[in-house]
């Protein structure tokens, strides 16, 4: 499929001001980060920029701080780690308003190959509505714009994409393209036999993306508390296990357009229960595997049991595409993360190509140390999701066609 935009190999912005709008949405404790894989996969993208001579002012939101200066939630941290693992001073401009007297004064100082790192621009309330006003002193700063946040390109906001409209230029980066070239030729032009796997909580969540997958896809492997309403939509007892009555007629639905395309459509053959959910989350928990038939009316199901592992693991062996989203059981307590441990394990296995889709399952794989054995671990989430169900992305959209 390939990707009809300009690209940061389209342009060159020797001596020119060039604003970038990076995902440095990472997990902080303390103060710290703790997760900084989204500002390593952002390096090349600026080290391009670095190496043609431009003036790079880099710009990115971090959690929700709700339109105004929230100290915690300052950019500043992300600074400090970017000036070292850059090997250069990324400074940062200090502003409670993002482009206020400061940031401005900052950027009038750079030279070319410089960068610095404007505030958290989420201090500012128009930045999620996509404001006019935020959005044009964005693009004041600058001749060109560049677009590698995919982690945020499933929304519509000043600093993604109402900023385009204010200048001249705008293209997206290295992040940005690599994202969309695995997810896009992943579902668009896969190698087969494709196999999708989905978990997580629930169905509603998923709607669109097991419609969407169920027919790109070979096989649709479902886990997870969403199996549970496939489960009963088959007229199964599910016990206590998580349920969405009301998208049993879906679930229906899907089942019926799986057969109807001749796809293969996987659900637990065995469950892992138990008597509750465990509270706290990673408390030690009693637990036994049943047959998906056989789960009692007092029992909830909170992984995928051992003979369906197996199944899943088998499915994976034999494809040579693979996109997986959510996890397959609660990961989070280490009695039941056997099911997502043995996906991520057959993943990890394959010659296929692999792709996560971000969220609970990147953190998943990369806790279990399988993330480089991975062809493709997305930074987005939610927006790798809204791809999967096969949405134009705004952030993508924004930027100028080839
Ligand atoms: P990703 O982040 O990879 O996109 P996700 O965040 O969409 O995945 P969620 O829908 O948020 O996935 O679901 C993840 C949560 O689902 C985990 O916290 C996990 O504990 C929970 N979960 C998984 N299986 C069950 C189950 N059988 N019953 C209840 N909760 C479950």
């Amino acid at each position: 499929m390939g990707l009809n935009k300009k690209s940061v190999d389209d342009i060159n912005v020797k001596g020119q001001k060039v604003l970038v709008r990076c995902d440095f949405n990472v997990p902080l404790k303390d103060g710290k980060i703790t997760d900084e894989n989204r500002l390593v996969a952002a390096l090349p993208t600026i080290k391009k920029l670095i190496n043609d001579g431009g003036k790079i002012i880099l710009c990115s939101h971090l959690g929700k701080p709700k339109g105004e200066p929230k100290p915690e939630l300052s950019l500043a941290p992300v600074a400090a780690r970017l000036s070292e693992l850059l090997g250069q001073e990324v400074k940062f401009a200090a502003d409670p308003e993002v482009v206020g007297p400061n940031a401005k004064a900052a950027v009038e100082a750079m030279k070319d190959g410089d960068v610095i790192l404007l505030e958290n621009t989420r201090y500012r309330a128009e930045e999620t509505k996509n404001g006019e006003a935020f959005s044009k002193e964005l693009a004041s700063l600058a001749d060109v714009f560049v677009n590698d946040a995919f982690g945020t390109a499933h929304r519509a906001h000043c600093s993604n994409v109402g900023v385009t409209e204010y200048v001249k230029t705008s293209v997206v980066g290295y992040l940005m393209q690599k994202e969309i070239d695995f997810l896009g030729n992943a579902v668009e032009n896969p190698v087969r036999p494709f196999v999708a796997i989905l978990g997580g909580a629930k169905v509603a969540d998923k709607l669109n993306v097991i419609s969407n997958l169920l027919e790109k896809c070979d096989t649709l492997i479902i886990g997870g508390g969403m199996a549970y309403t496939f489960l009963k939509a088959k007229g199964l007892e599910v016990g206590t296990s998580l349920v969405d009555d009301e998208k049993i007629n879906y679930c229906k639905e899907m089942m019926a357009k799986a057969e109807k395309l001749g796809k293969t459509m996987l659900l637990p053959v065995d469950t892992t229960i138990a008597a509750s959910f465990p509270d706290p989350i990673d408390a030690p928990i009693e637990v036994s595997v049943v047959s998906s038939d056989a789960i009692p009316a007092d029992r909830m199901g909170l992984d995928i049991g051992t003979e369906t592992a197996k199944l899943y693991a088998d499915a994976v062996k034999s494809a040579k595409t693979v996109v997986w989203n959510g996890p397959m059981g609660v990961f989070e307590n280490p009695i039941l993360a056997k099911g997502t441990i043995a996906v991520a394990k057959s993943l990890a296995e394959t010659d296929a190509t692999t792709i996560i889709g971000g969220g609970d399952s990147a953190a998943a794989v990369n806790q279990l140390g399988f993330g480089d054995k991975m062809s493709h671990i997305s930074t987005g989430g939610g927006a790798s999701l809204e791809f999967l169900e096969g949405k134009e992305l705004p952030g993508v959209a924004a930027a100028n066609d080839k």
